[in-house]
């Protein structure tokens, strides 16, 4: 990178969102700027939980990179959810579906190496450039963006913004689009060891308990003895119950309960760290001339599940897909990505739509509870769930009031 010069494709970020659509960009012959504050191996915040979403993005990422990771990344391979509900009734949900060469099709990896894997993946294409610096301030100017960064000005003639839940791209540029409370959420992480109990499946365990509704606290097995606990719960929850996010977690580690007998041999690896996560609750504008947001800038996690992995990554891939139609090998043709955001919404709004059913369920704990009594006395409502669990397409059906009668009626 040199200052002063003008690129035709600067990236913001080079996370999951970032570092896939690179690498798309990148197999596609596209001329990429990939910058980020860090260098890789990094680490981020986060329940390290890789749903079936995010394998089936590691499958479409291009060079068939899926054996070099199983290789080079450490993970556990989980069969699927085990659910607590606030009564405490637990209902476990396997995934049937693999995907081909994986173990399962969930698994739990530390984002240190996955994030890394990715980084890895984008920088190997011969036309994507990484550069760690930090992006300082960025200006709209007629025919595209002057970056300010750590180490000088650059001039854009797009950008990608895949920088994350603090986006300086969305809160410079796109001030309409600030977050409201109820569509975000605070989330902390604690690495420990020898946490006990965890099913011979590797099932990735929420617990809903009822002081921290619609969020909830959670437990991954992780490779090497080791676990990810932690909790999210939406911000304006956090905010009206005056709730401490760091004491709660500790409290639920130690209390004397059930769950503490878990952890009685357990010891932390770190102190709980927190960050934020912008939830797909509602839709954000995601792209516009010269520009596309992905991942995280954009509020692409799923409002009941938290997770942000998988969607990130799409939102890489279908931008990627959408640059290229207006590339024509050594200049833009156009500039006008406004209709990023339906292609990306027709591929996550259904998903995220159910999601926030699902968590405006919660504020009906006991409903909770008779669904999962139910699922556990009926096994084909059981089988049902863990279809839907598997399928989105089969999911959709839970949009339907109909559905959730006849389920609670048997
Ligand atoms: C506590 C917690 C638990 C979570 N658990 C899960 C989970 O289990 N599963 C799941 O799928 N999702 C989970 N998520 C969500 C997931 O972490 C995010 O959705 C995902 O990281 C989004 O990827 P991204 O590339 O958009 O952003 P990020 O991963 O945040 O990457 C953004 C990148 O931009 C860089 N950057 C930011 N600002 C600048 C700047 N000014 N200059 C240069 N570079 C910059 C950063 O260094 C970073 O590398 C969790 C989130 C939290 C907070």
């Amino acid at each position: 990178m040199e200052a002063g010069e003008s690129y035709p494709l600067v990236v913001l970020g080079a996370g999951p969102a970032g570092a896939t659509f690179a690498a798309h960009a990148g197999a596609l012959g596209m001329p990429v700027l990939l910058l980020d504050a860090h260098t890789f191996p990094r680490d981020k915040i986060c329940g390290d939980a890789l749903s079936g979403n995010t394998t089936y993005e590691l499958e479409k990422l291009p060079g068939s990179p899926v054996p070099d990771f199983l290789e080079r990344v450490p993970a556990t391979a989980s069969g699927g959810i085990r659910f607590v509900a606030p009564g405490g009734k637990v209902l476990d949900l396997k995934l049937k579906r693999t995907r081909k060469g994986f173990p399962s099709s969930g698994l739990v990896a530390k984002r240190m190496d996955f994030d890394a894997f990715l980084w890895q993946q984008a920088t190997a294409w011969p036309t994507v450039e990484f550069v760690q610096c930090k992006v300082q301030q960025i200006e709209a100017l007629p025919l595209g963006w002057n970056i300010q960064t750590s180490q000088g000005s650059i001039k854009a003639e797009v950008i990608v913004a895949a920088d994350g839940a603090q986006s300086r791209f969305v809160r410079e540029l796109q001030k309409g689009e600030a977050i409201h409370r109820k569509h975000h959420s605070a989330g902390l992480r604690m690495y420990m060891e020898n946490v006990q109990g965890f099913s011979s499946d590797g099932l990735i365990e929420l617990h809903f308990r009822k002081d921290l509704l619609p969020g909830y606290f959670w437990m991954f097995p992780m490779p090497g003895n080791r676990a990810n606990v932690g909790l999210g719960v939406r911000s304006d929850v956090v905010a009206r119950k005056r709730l401490k996010l760091r004491p709660k977690l500790l409290e639920i580690v130690h209390e004397q309960s059930v769950l503490g007998e878990r952890f009685s041999e357990a010891s932390a690896l770190e102190q709980p760290q927190g960050f934020g996560l912008p939830l797909g609750s509602t839709r954000r504008k995601a792209g516009g001339t010269g520009f596309v947001v992905l991942g995280d800038a954009a509020g692409l996690i799923d409002p009941f599940s938290g997770e942000g992995i998988g969607p990130a990554m799409a939102s890489g891939r279908l931008a990627a897909a959408l640059m290229h139609e207006a590339w024509n090998g050594k200049t833009w043709m156009h500039r006008d990505f406004e209709s990023f955001t339906d292609r990306l919404w027709k591929h996550v709004g259904d998903d995220f739509r159910i999601s926030l059913l699902l968590q405006r369920l919660l504020r009906f704990p006991p409903l909770f509870d008779a669904v999962v009594a139910r699922c556990n006395r009926s096994p084909k409502w059981h089988q049902s769930l863990e279809m839907m669990l598997d399928r989105p397409e089969e999911r959709k059906q839970m949009a339907r009031p109909g559905f959730w009668l006849s389920l609670l009626r048997g």
